[in-house]
C-alpha cells in the first residue's frame, strides 16, 4: 500500500506539471480511494475469516466494489469504478513484486537457512546450488519441506523445536539430516569431527552408487521396481544418474507454485512431452495437481479453510475446478501422443481419492479432455490411470477402486497421517506419523492384497519407500514397486539385494502383531545390516 501511495504521489505531481491540477485530481481521488474504509474493511475480514492471502483479498473487494459503482446512476460515480480498479491493481502489482524478490531465490554464498517454518513455495523458489542445508522448527519428516530436502539431496532438520530463536545469523552451524542434530557455534574440534564424518558417508554413498546399474533382486530372485519421485523436471537427471527405472510420482504441483498465473495448456503438455524424451521408454507417472493441505496455492476455490488437509486438496479442488483440471489432463494426452513411437510410457494419476465416486468423476473429465482435442483435432494418446491411496476410506474400499483402474500407488505419508490422526507437518505429534505403524502397514497389506487379486501392480511412493530399514517389511508386504527421492535409491537397492524374500515375508508378520511404530523400528533395526546403515 505503501509503494502504491508513493506512486500515486509522483504520478499526481508529474500530471499536475503536464496535463493541470483538473486531471491531476484524478489522482487525489485515487489517493483517497488507496486508504478507503469500505475496500480495506471487506479485504481484511476476508483474510481474518477466510484466511485468503492479502492478494486475493484485495482483489476481491476491489471487483466487489467496483461492481457497487459500475451499478450506480450518476455517470460520474460509475466512472470512477475504473479509477477502483486501477488502485487496486496497483497494489497488486506492488505486492507481486514483492512475491518475485524472494529472500531465498539468489544467495551470495552457501548457507543453512534456519527457519520456523518454510512453505514448499519457499522451497520451490530457493537458489538451490547455495542451500548447504535446512533447518527448520516445524515439520515431521514427511512434510513437504522435508521431501522435496531429499529430492534435492540437501542435508535437512526438521521439528527443530526453538532453534530458530537460538542461532546467530552467521556463525558456524552443523545440520545432520541423518540423524537430526542441528549444532550451533561449534568449536573447531567439533567441525573436525563431523567433517570426518560426512567424509566417511560421501564415501559410502559413492560406493553405494557405483552399483547404480545392478538390479534391485533379492538374494532368492525376487525383482523389485525402485523408481524415482520428481517435483520439477530437473530431477530428472539425477532420477537417471542413480539408476531410477522410472517415475512413480511426478508432483506437478510445483510447476504451479512461485508464479504468478496458472502454467498454461502449452506449458504443460511441453514439460510433460520432454520428461518422457527425457525417459526414453521408463514409465512416467504424472500425478495431477494435489494442492491444498501443506501446499497452498493462490488459486480461488482454494482458500485454506479451517482444517486444509481435510479440506479441499488434491482431486477434490481438480473437480471443483474442473476448467483448470481439464487444461492438465489435454496437456497430458497430448504428450503421451508427441512421445516417440515405443516411448509412450505416461501414466496419470489422481492424487486425494477418497471413494470410487471420485474416480468416475475424474475418469469423465479425463474422457472428455480426449473429446474437445479431438473435435479440435489434436493429436493425443490413450493414458493408463491409476489412483494414489493415501486416504484410509480408499485403503479400505480398495478392492473396488482396483476394478476402475490400471494401477495403484500407496501414498504412505498421508495416509499415516489420516490413519493415525496425526498432522504430517506438526513436529509435535512426529512419533505418530511414522508409516511404520502397524495400523498403517495393515492397510498396506489390505491394499497389496487387493491388487494381487485383481492383477493390478501396487507401488509404493510414500516416503517409507525410500527408508532402506522399512525395505524387508514392504517387500516382505509383497510391495514390488517402490518410488522414492532420486538420491536414496542406491540404498534402498542395496537392502533389497541384502535380502531374502522368506525373511521379509517373516519380518513382516512380525511387524503386523506390534502395537507402536516404536514395536516396528525396533525389529527393523535388529535385522539392518551395514548395506542399509550410514
Ligand atoms: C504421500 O502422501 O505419501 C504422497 C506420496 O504424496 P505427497 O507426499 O505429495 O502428499
Ligand atoms: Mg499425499
Amino acid at each position: 500500500m505503501e509503494t502504491a501511495r508513493r506512486e500515486l504521489e509522483e504520478i499526481k505531481a508529474k500530471a499536475a506539471g503536464a496535463v493541470g491540477a483538473h486531471e491531476a485530481s484524478i489522482f487525489e481521488a485515487q489517493l483517497l480511494m488507496l486508504t478507503d474504509p469500505e475496500l480495506l474493511g471487506r479485504a481484511r475480514k476476508a483474510i481474518e475469516t477466510e484466511s485468503l492471502t492479502a492478494e486475493e483479498a484485495l482483489e476481491r473487494s476491489g471487483r466487489e466494489l467496483a461492481a457497487v459503482l459500475e451499478d450506480l446512476p450518476d455517470d460520474y460515480l460509475r466512472a470512477r469504478a475504473a479509477d477502483l480498479k486501477d488502485v487496486v491493481g496497483r497494489v497488486l502489482a506492488a505486492l507481486g513484486d514483492r512475491r518475485r524478490v524472494h529472500p531465498l531465490a539468489a544467495l551470495e554464498r552457501p548457507v543453512v537457512v534456519v527457519s520456523d517454518e518454510l512453505l514448499p513455495t519457499d522451497t520451490v523458489l530457493m537458489d538451490r546450488k547455495n542451500v548447504a542445508g535446512l533447518v527448520t522448527e516445524a515439520g515431521t519428516p514427511t512434510s513437504h519441506v522435508a521431501i522435496l530436502a531429499r529430492t534435492m539431496g540437501v542435508p535437512a532438520v526438521v521439528g527443530a523445536r526453538g532453534v530458530a530463536g537460538s542461532v546467530r545469523s552467521g556463525e558456524i552451524l552443523i545440520a545432520d539430516g541423518t540423524s537430526g542434530t542441528v549444532v550451533a557455534g561449534a568449536g573447531p574440534d567439533e567441525v573436525r569431527r563431523w567433517r570426518s564424518r560426512e567424509h566417511a558417508r560421501r564415501a559410502s554413498e559413492k560406493s553405494l552408487r557405483s552399483q547404480a546399474g545392478l538390479p534391485a533382486v533379492t538374494l532368492d530372485g525376487h525383482r523389485v521396481r525402485l523408481e524415482a519421485n520428481i517435483g520439477v523436471p530437473a530431477d530428472l537427471e539425477a532420477a537417471l544418474a542413480f539408476g531410477a527405472e522410472g517415475v512413480g510420482l511426478f508432483r506437478t504441483e510445483f510447476l504451479f507454485m512461485g508464479r504468478d498465473s496458472l502454467p498454461s495448456e502449452d506449458e504443460q503438455f511441453e514439460v510433460y512431452r520432454d520428461c518422457l524424451t527425457a525417459m526414453a521408454g521408463r514409465p512416467l507417472v504424472v500425478r495431477t495437481l494435489d494442492a491444498g493441505g501443506d501446499k497452498p496455492l493462490p488459486i480461488p476455490g482454494l482458500e485454506a479453510g479451517p482444517n486444509p488437509f481435510l479440506g479441499v486438496r488434491g482431486l477434490r479442488l481438480s473437480l471443483d475446478r474442473q476448467d483448470m483440471f481439464l487444461v492438465q489432463l489435454r496437456a497430458l494426452l497430448r504428450a503421451a501422443a508427441a512421445a516417440p513411437p515405443g516411448q509412450t510410457q505416461l501414466r496419470v494419476m489422481f492424487p486425494m481419492v477418497a471413494d470410487p465416486g471420485e474416480v468416475d468423476a475424474a475418469r469423465r473429465l479425463l474422457a472428455l479432455a480426449a473429446e474437445q482435442l479431438d473435435r479440435q483435432g489434436v493429436a493425443r494418446s490413450p493414458v493408463a490411470v491409476g489412483v494414489m491411496v493415501e486416504v484410509p476410506a480408499a485403503a479400505v474400499l480398495a478392492d473396488l477402486l482396483m476394478e476402475q483402474v490400471d494401477f495403484v500407488s500407496l501414498g504412505t505419508n498421508d495416509l499415516a497421517q489420516y490413519v493415525m490422526a496425526a498432522d504430517r507437518t506438526n513436529s509435535r505429534v512426529a512419533h505418530l506419523v511414522d508409516a511404520l505403524h502397524p495400523a498403517v502397514l495393515r492397510l498396506v497389506k489390505a491394499v497389496v492384497d487387493a491388487g494381487r487379486r485383481a492383477c493390478k501392480p501396487v507401488a509404493v511412493c510414500g516416503d517409507l519407500a525410500g527408508d532402506a530399514e522399512a525395505v524387508p517389511i514392504l517387500v516382505g508386504l509383497g510391495v514390488e514397486e517402490l518410488s522414492m527421492a532420486p538420491p536414496l535409491l542406491p540404498r534402498v537397492k542395496a537392502a533389497v539385494r541384502a535380502l531374502s524374500r522368506a525373511r521379509a515375508e517373516e519380518l513382516a508378520r512380525r511387524a503386523l502383531r506390534c502395537r507402536t511404530a516404536a514395536e516396528v523400528r525396533d525389529i527393523v533395526a535388529a535385522e539392518a545390516g551395514p548395506a542399509v546403515r550410514d
